[in-house]
């Protein structure tokens, strides 16, 4: 079985296609600056095929750039596929499925009907994850088609964890509560944890760090969700690249007041201007901010410093909110790369029962228990594989 996995953006689009019982990826790519003029990338993954880095594609929409994927898929020479009728199904990545969605779903008039119903919570991410959804069924019509939500995996959080401190009917008339995202990733992390610890998911308590360019840390109790560090929007939580994470509201007003910003620049800087960016005045990369750390800037170190401040909290916050906590699971970009930041993450919680070994910390983008062997606490790096997540999904409702 071969599934399509779409990930599209309002102006690009990322695909892989892969068998989703053996974790096999034939080809990868990218289509970029569609409605522009359109950059097409290839990356089969056959001995003996040939990629193609950015090269001319006219794009006008995203049914051009779905039509090269199939072209490329299928070519006599560089493709990985005979013929069409070898891909199963497609499964979509979809940022937003509000609280209508608590698990994928196969796509159908209905289904569409409601992700439209959630453009207002994710105004920038879902019109794009309709435009690829829509593009698909014109250009392979009858081929199955799966809605898979950054959001579902969280839907399982209790009230308490999800509503915030604000009058009622925000929540009730206007939808205002913590949704959480990453939720693929979480969800697919935390069932190779299971798979390592050799125990059923209902059986453990976890708490998975996806650190990357945005982050987030999720609770999951018994393989569910039971809170997570982002809200009603990606900004919440942790300070990010260039996000600023949670902070009080009364800034807003002083800044806004003291600058002449209106809401929109205001939501710029906190957006784009912000997170370990803004602290260090460096960048947003953590590789950078580690270099820059190390040659002496302060507030590049400042700012690595306060988002493993962040990501330690939260454990230790997210322990305290399930009783006990089996295992801390580390992975996207920074969890899977930076031993350095592991390290000062798990540290100093030997009082709550986690001991990391120096040696196996030593590792990195590969599946390891990096805990010494006497750690109550297990400490694993998981690499992500949401793609991965997407297509198992996606087999599993058309088989
Ligand atoms: P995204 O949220 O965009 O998917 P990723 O999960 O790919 O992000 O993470 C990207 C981030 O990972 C980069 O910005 C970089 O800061 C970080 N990263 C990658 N490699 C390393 C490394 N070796 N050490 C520290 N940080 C790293």
């Amino acid at each position: 079985m071969n599934i399509l996995v779409i990930n599209a953006g309002s102006s690009s689009l990322k695909y892989q296609l892969l068998n989703p019982d053996t974790g096999v990826l034939l080809a990868k790519g990218l289509c970029e600056r569609i409605g522009i003029d359109g950059k097409f990338t290839y990356k089969p993954q056959v001995d003996g095929k040939k990629k193609l880095d950015a090269i001319d594609v006219a794009m006008p929409t995203h049914s051009e750039a779905i039509q090269a994927v199939l072209n490329a898929l299928v070519d006599k020479d560089n493709g990985v596929i005979a013929s069409m009728k070898e891909i199963d199904a497609v499964g979509h990545r979809v940022v937003h499925g509000g609280e209508a969605f608590n698990k994928s779903v196969l796509i159908t008039d209905e289904v569409m009907k409601a992700v439209e119903d959630c453009i207002p919570l994710a105004p920038l991410h879902n019109p794009a994850n309709i435009t690829g959804i829509k593009a698909c069924q014109k250009v392979m019509p009858g081929v199955p088609m799966v809605a898979v939500f950054d959001t579902a995996f969280h839907q399982t959080m209790p009230a308490k964890a999800y509503t915030y401190a604000l009058p009622y009917e925000y929540y009730e008339n206007d939808k205002v509560r913590r949704y959480g995202f990453h939720g693929t990733s979480h969800k697919y992390v935390a069932g190779r944890a299971a798979a390592m610890l050799g125990k059923k998911p209902e059986d453990l308590k976890l708490i998975s760090c996806h650190l990357g360019n945005g982050s987030s840390v999720t609770a999951i109790d018994g393989g569910k969700s039971v809170d997570t560090s982002m809200g009603f929007t990606p900004l919440a939580g942790l300070p990010m690249g260039t996000r600023s994470g949670d902070l009080d509201a009364g800034i807003l007003q002083y800044l806004m007041n003291k600058y002449k910003m209106n809401i929109d620049d205001m939501l710029n800087v906190l957006n784009k201007k912000s997170g370990v960016l803004g602290v260090s005045g460096v960048s947003s990369d953590f590789r950078d901010l580690e270099n820059a750390g190390k040659e002496g800037n302060d507030r590049a170190a400042l700012s690595v410093d306060m988002f493993n401040y962040g990501v330690k909290k939260l454990i230790g916050s997210y322990a305290a909110a399930m009783g006990g906590v089996d295992a801390i699971i580390f992975t996207a970009g920074v969890g899977e790369n930076s031993k350095s930041q592991r390290m000062a993450i798990a540290s100093g919680l030997e009082f709550m029962g986690v001991k990391m070994d120096e040696k196996a910390n030593d590792t990195r983008g590969e599946e390891a228990v990096i805990s010494a062997a006497d750690s109550k606490v297990k400490v694993l790096l998981i690499p992500t594989n949401e793609e991965l997540m997407i297509a198992k999904d996606t087999a599993s409702l058309v088989k």
